[in-house]
C-alpha cells in the first residue's frame, strides 16, 4: 500500500496526517505529490473531495517548515487563490490542521471582513496566504502586503474564477509574482479558456487527471425526478422527510429564490438555512457552523456560496432548479459522498429545464436515472413552418407528441397537487400518478 510515508513530506506532517486518520493517500496525491516535491509545475484535473487540497498543501508546507525561518514582513511565501470565501477558509481550515504545532503561519483575507484587520495581520509577514483575488488586490493596493518574494502560487477550482470573471484579476496579481515561482492549477473541467489560462501560467507542467473532467463521483446515487416548478417545494420536503435526521444541500439557481424556498421549508418545519452571496459574511458563516454540527439539517444554497462546501455528513444533494453551466451539476452533487461515504444526488426538472437536463447528461456523458415523474415534452411556442416544410425538431426525450396536436403536458401533472393531512403547517403532498411520488 501507498503511504504517506514514502512521498517525502515532513515529519511533523506525517504526525498529523496520522492523527487526523489520513493514512491512505488519494490517487492525486499519490501522483501529484512526488512532482511538486521536486519543484515542477502542476495541473491538476480534479474535483473537489478528491483531496487536492492536500496534495498541493503536503509538499507546500515540507518546503516552507525546511526554510527554518520566518518570512520577512509583508511577505508571502506561497499565495493560494480560491473563487469564494468558503473555499477559502476551507483551504485554510484544511492546511492549518495539516500544519498543526508547526512553525507555519497560515492566514486568510477574503471580502465580507475588516480590510483593516487583515492589513495588520499581513503586516508580519505570511508563510501560506489564502485568498479570493478581489480582496487580495484591494490588499495590494493598500500596500498591505508584497508578492516579490512569493515562491509557490496555486489556482485553486481554476474554472470557477473563469465562470466569475476573476480572469483580469488574476492576471494582475500573477505579474506581481517573480517568474521562477512553483505554480499549481488545479480545475475539476477543462473548457478551452481554462487550457489557454493554464498555458499562461503554468511552465511545464506536469498534468494529473483523476476524473475525468465532467465525471460524477461513482459514489454518488443520481436520479431525476420530473415535475412542474410549482409542485417543487412540496417535492422536496417529501424526499426530505423520508431522511430525517440527515444533512442536505439543496441548490437554488437565485439568491431571491432561495430565500423564498427557505422561509417555506421552514414554515413547514424543517430545520433550514440559506446561504448565498447576499448574505454577510458572518451570516454565512454562521449558517454553515450550524449546518456542519447538524444542529441545521438543510442548506439551500446558490451555486456560488456553496463552492467547495466540504462536509461529509451530507447525504443528499437536492438540485431544485438544474444549473444553466452543465459542469456546475458535477459541482454541486459533488458535496456530497465525500470523505468516502455515499450520497444521493437528486434533480428536480420541471418543463423548462428539458435543455438543461440534456446539457448536463451530454456534460456528464451519461443518462440521469429517472426517478420519479416522467419526462417533459416541451411546450414549443408554435414556429412558422421551415421553408422545406421542416417541422421544429422534437424536444425533451420523452415520447414524440402526436401530429396535428398541441403536445399535451404529462397528464400526471395537469391538477394541482392536493393539500395532505397536517395542517397548514404541512407541505401539499403530490397525489397522483404511480411514478410521482418521491422515490427516494
Ligand atoms: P479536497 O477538497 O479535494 O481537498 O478534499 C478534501 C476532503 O478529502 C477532506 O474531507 C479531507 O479530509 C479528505 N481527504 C484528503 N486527503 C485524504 C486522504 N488521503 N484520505 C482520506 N480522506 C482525505
Amino acid at each position: 500500500m501507498e503511504t504517506f510515508e514514502n512521498l517525502g513530506l515532513a515529519p511533523i506532517l506525517l504526525q498529523n496526517l496520522a492523527g487526523l486518520g489520513l493514512v491512505k493517500p488519494t490517487p492525486i496525491q499519490e501522483q501529484g505529490i512526488p512532482h511538486i516535491v521536486r519543484g515542477r509545475d502542476l495541473l491538476g484535473i480534479a474535483q473537489t473531495g478528491t483531496g487536492k487540497t492536500a496534495a498541493f498543501g503536503l509538499p507546500m508546507l515540507t518546503r516552507i517548515i525546511a526554510y527554518g525561518k520566518r518570512p520577512a514582513p509583508k511577505t508571502v511565501r506561497a499565495l493560494v487563490l480560491a473563487p469564494t470565501r468558503e473555499l477559502a477558509t476551507q483551504i485554510h481550515d484544511n492546511l492549518s490542521a495539516f500544519a498543526a504545532g508547526a512553525p507555519v503561519r497560515i492566514q486568510r483575507v477574503v471580502g465580507g471582513a475588516s480590510i483593516n484587520v487583515q492589513s495588520e495581520k499581513l503586516a508580519k509577514g505570511t508563510d501560506v496566504l489564502i485568498a479570493t483575488p478581489g480582496r487580495l488586490l484591494d490588499l495590494l493596493e493598500r500596500r498591505a502586503l508584497v508578492l516579490s518574494e512569493t515562491k509557490y502560487l496555486v489556482l485553486d477550482e481554476a474554472d470557477q474564477m473563469l465562470d466569475i470573471g476573476f480572469i483580469h484579476a488574476l492576471r494582475r496579481i500573477a505579474r506581481l509574482i517573480p517568474e521562477d515561482r512553483q505554480t499549481m492549477l488545479f480545475s475539476a473541467t477543462m473548457p478551452k479558456l481554462m487550457e489557454e489560462l493554464a498555458q499562461s501560467y503554468l511552465q511545464d507542467p506536469v498534468r494529473v487527471e483523476v476524473a475525468p473532467p465532467g465525471k460524477a463521483a461513482e459514489k454518488i446515487e443520481q436520479g431525476v425526478h420530473f415535475t412542474t416548478q410549482g409542485e417543487k417545494a412540496a417535492l422536496l420536503a417529501e424526499y426530505v422527510a423520508k431522511h430525517p435526521g440527515e444533512l442536505a444541500v439543496v441548490f437554488n439557481r437565485t439568491k431571491h429564490g432561495s430565500d423564498k424556498l427557505a422561509t417555506l421549508m421552514d414554515k413547514w418545519g424543517f430545520s433550514v438555512a440559506a446561504i448565498h452571496g447576499n448574505k454577510s459574511q458572518n451570516a454565512r458563516e454562521r449558517a454553515l457552523s450550524a449546518f456542519r454540527a447538524g444542529e441545521v439539517k438543510l442548506l439551500i444554497a446558490t451555486d456560488v456560496a456553496a463552492r467547495g462546501l466540504d462536509i461529509p455528513e451530507v447525504a443528499h444533494v437536492y438540485n431544485y432548479d438544474l444549473p444553466n453551466v452543465p459542469e456546475n451539476y458535477v459541482h454541486r452533487i459533488g458535496r456530497t459522498a465525500r470523505a468516502g461515504r455515499n450520497g444521493r444526488a437528486v434533480a428536480f426538472c420541471g418543463p423548462m429545464e428539458m435543455d438543461e437536463l440534456r446539457a448536463i447528461e451530454k456534460a456528464m456523458g451519461a443518462r440521469i436515472p429517472v426517478i420519479g415523474g416522467e419526462p417533459h415534452i416541451a411546450v414549443a411556442a408554435p414556429t412558422p413552418t421551415r421553408p422545406g416544410g421542416n417541422k421544429k425538431p422534437h424536444r425533451g426525450r420523452g415520447p414524440k407528441p402526436a401530429q396535428g396536436g398541441a403536445p399535451k403536458a404529462n397528464p400526471a401533472r395537469a391538477n394541482p397537487a392536493k393539500a395532505s393531512a397536517g395542517g397548514a403547517a404541512r407541505p401539499r403532498r403530490r397525489t397522483q400518478g404511480s411514478k410521482g411520488g418521491a422515490a427516494a
